[in-house]
């Protein structure tokens, strides 16, 4: 029986963008930067689909993804430089997700002693049992919610020596931008590497300059956002 193997293509993309806001505690505007990747996959027939045209198509698909996720406000964290708060928004959220990740993981766990409990301690008769599981699984949930929100962000100033690498003010920005210029940089990716954070080795690793959900400043048209993404797009649509 003849059969048809397909082949994939898998290209990792990360986007890179700085957000500009206005503090919601002290009122002055800082950047940070959020980055995030995805690996776009296509696939083709052998010997019809070269792999010039199948990376065409998962960087067009790419586009779709990152113009989705840059509409969206309120992305990523980063900590105001001025008065060292992180926003009201940030932390909610990532207290959020830790609380589900605490009683996720600390329930799970608490299975296992429950279960010791049910079958080794009590009889199997024993109304006990049952009971005594599902009380280790609820203390353990509850464990496990305080000790994940040790790692989530925290309201009020954060401490002296804590150091977000991740935000700057508006002159850093500026001086970013005079050195990256003169090294020759994208700036947004320079920041990010600097920062401690990553970027594919191989794959396609996308510097979106800044985006301004302040309101309060005229970027020049080559740091925008939705301009590099316009520029992106147009590249990829020209790859013949
Ligand atoms: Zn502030």
């Amino acid at each position: 029986m003849p059969a048809i193997v397909y082949k994939q293509l898998d290209l990792p993309v990360a986007w890179v963008r700085g957000i500009r806001i206005n503090c919601e505690h002290c009122q002055q505007p800082y950047t940070y930067i959020v980055g995030k990747e995805k690996v776009f996959s296509t696939t083709g027939v052998p010997l019809l689909s070269n792999d010039h045209n199948m990376t065409t198509s998962a960087l067009k698909a790419s586009i779709k993804t990152i113009r989705k996720d840059c509409r969206k406000n309120k992305q990523g964290e980063g900590m105001c430089p001025h008065c060292r708060n992180y926003q009201n928004w940030m932390v909610a959220r990532s207290r959020r997700s830790k609380v589900i990740r605490g009683i996720f993981w600390g329930g799970l766990l608490g299975f296992i002693p429950g279960l010791i409990l049910w079958l080794g301690v009590f009889s199997e008769k024993s109304s006990l049992g049952p009971i005594s599981l599902g009380a280790m699984i609820v203390l353990c949930a509850i464990l496990g919610v305080f000790i994940a929100l040790r790692w989530g962000l925290t309201y009020g100033p954060q401490p002296e020596n804590f150091e977000d690498a991740g935000s700057m003010t508006d002159n850093a920005v500026l001086e970013l931008l005079r050195s990256s210029e003169e090294e020759e940089l994208d700036p947004i990716l320079a920041w990010h590497l600097a920062s401690g954070r990553k970027l594919y080795q191989k794959g396609i690793n996308l510097g979106l300059g800044f985006t301004d959900e302040s309101g309060t400043l005229d970027l020049p048209h080559e740091l925008r956002t939705d301009y590099i993404l316009d520029q992106f797009e147009e590249s990829v649509n020209k790859r013949k």
